[in-house]
């Protein structure tokens, strides 16, 4: 990186630097991405480092299920035919655009922001677990869906909020069947989804 980085000019380097953080961007593709962003349009560029900008400034967490929205509550929650009995853990945000992909699922979600990972000193507290029990305790909520990864993280945490559920008298299912084990959920694709999100079991 610093051979690379040194060899161009600075404006370059930072760039390199900047792009390479980004997830699944190698050294090479950052490389790349930069002499390409050289050679494109003015207008082009502005308009992407202006939406870079916007995703931060215009975005906040939906204050229900705590989705990335524009506004307060964002428009699954705000929807009106929605099923408002069933709620489905996701682990992140993206993994509400996959499950809403399959139109398979009419309920409501709730994003953890993460799983638990005690090795990473990941603990329940550093997840939007609170928020969901807050949200259990309406009364409304019959059935809970785990949506985690499967993978080991995920089914940790799919266990621990099984704990926690169950007695308060809702039924807890776990979207896994089909899944194969380690698979994220933004990542699967929508017939697997479709089948794993039907054939949810009882935990
Ligand atoms: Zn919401």
């Amino acid at each position: 990186m610093s051979r690379d980085s040194s060899s161009t000019t600075e404006a370059v380097g930072k760039l390199i630097q900047a792009l390479n953080k980004l997830p699944g961007v190698g050294p090479k593709s950052a490389q790349r991405i930069a002499y390409y962003l050289l050679r494109a349009n003015e207008l082009d560029n502005q308009a992407l480092a202006e939406a870079i900008l916007q995703v931060k400034q215009k975005t906040k967490l939906c204050s229900i299920c705590l989705n990335v929205s524009e506004t307060d509550i964002c428009h699954i929650c705000s929807s009106e035919p929605r099923d408002r009995s069933k709620i489905c853990i996701v682990e992140q945000p993206q993994d509400i655009l996959a499950l809403e992909h399959t139109h398979k699922f009419n309920g409501l979600y709730h994003v953890l922001h993460g799983s638990l990972a005690p090795s990473e000193g990941i603990g329940p507290d550093d997840l939007k677990i609170n928020e969901l029990m807050e949200r259990l305790k309406g009364g409304t909520v019959t059935e809970v869906i785990l949506a985690t990864n499967t993978n080991l993280e995920g089914e940790q945490t799919a266990l621990y909020l099984h704990r926690l559920i169950a007695p308060m008298g809702i039924k807890v299912t776990r979207l896994a069947r089909g899944l194969p084990f380690g698979t994220e959920l933004e990542y699967a694709d929508d017939i697997t989804l479709s089948r794993a999100l039907e054939g949810r079991q009882e935990f």
